[in-house]
């Protein structure tokens, strides 16, 4: 009944503990422990229910138990330097993507974690000099991430978080084909094992077959 149950550590407890958030909600106290334990995690739950920390704060307990995040690689004249984030966070839209990058700010601060948002509809060289500066918590949406990976700005080969959030309003906006594109590059040789977490208002057909195709033996989780 206290985020002190859960075994997150110092940092992110204090931070927990600064933005005054004094008990988990019933989606946190279900997922926090699934997602602790490393298991994949397909949960239907509403906007408002507090699903963004029950994401967001074992990734970044997680980010922070693995150890400091690797430096950027050295600027060569010529070649784009690609990003290696260890989490990525879809999002529908840039006004969910820059909530949840809002909230990741808030609970890694004082800590080395830094996370980063793309998004479309924004200045992209902007996007490109704050990926330069170190990301290890990527929060995107679709589109803007497609064309950073094209461009070679984003590698998603140490991802070893991946969360779909609002799924079902990603499907809706058409853009199952990026989702899809995105995760093919999870398949590469060479890429770390991944953690998939999926957030869903809803449970249709499109939504379970998404599902099935990218998480691995899954708990289902209904709040
Ligand atoms: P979300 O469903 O993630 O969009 O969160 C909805 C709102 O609830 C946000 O404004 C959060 O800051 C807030 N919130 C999330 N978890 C808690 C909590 N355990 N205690 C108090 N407020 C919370």
């Amino acid at each position: 009944n206290s985020f002190a149950d859960v075994d997150l550590g110092d940092v992110l407890l204090g931070n927990i503990k600064h933005a005054k958030y004094t008990k988990p909600t019933p989606v946190q106290k279900s997922a926090l422990p699934i997602i602790l334990k490393n298991r994949d995690l397909m949960a239907c739950a509403q906007t408002g229910s507090g699903k963004t920390a029950a994401f967001l704060f074992p990734i970044i307990s997680g980010l922070l138990l693995d150890g400091a995040p690797e430096a950027p690689p050295p600027y060569k004249p010529g070649v784009p330097r690609a990003a290696s984030p260890r989490a990525l966070v879809l999002a529908p839209t840039r006004e969910l993507a820059q909530q949840i990058f809002d909230e990741a700010n808030k609970f890694s601060y004082g800590s080395p974690v830094s996370s980063v948002v793309i998004y479309g509809g924004a200045e992209v060289f902007h996007q490109i000099n704050e990926l330069d500066r170190g990301c290890d918590i990527l929060v995107a949406t679709t589109g803007r991430l497609v064309d950073l990976l094209m461009r070679g700005r984003v590698s998603l080969s140490k991802i070893k978080y991946l969360v779909l959030d609002e799924a079902d309003r990603m499907l809706d906006m058409g853009f199952e084909p990026q989702i899809r594109q995105i995760i093919s590059e999870f398949d590469m040789p060479g890429c770390r094992d991944r953690q998939t977490l999926m957030f869903s208002a809803t449970f249709p057909k499109q939504i379970q077959n998404l599902a099935a195709d990218f998480l691995s033996n899954y708990i289902f989780l209904k709040v």
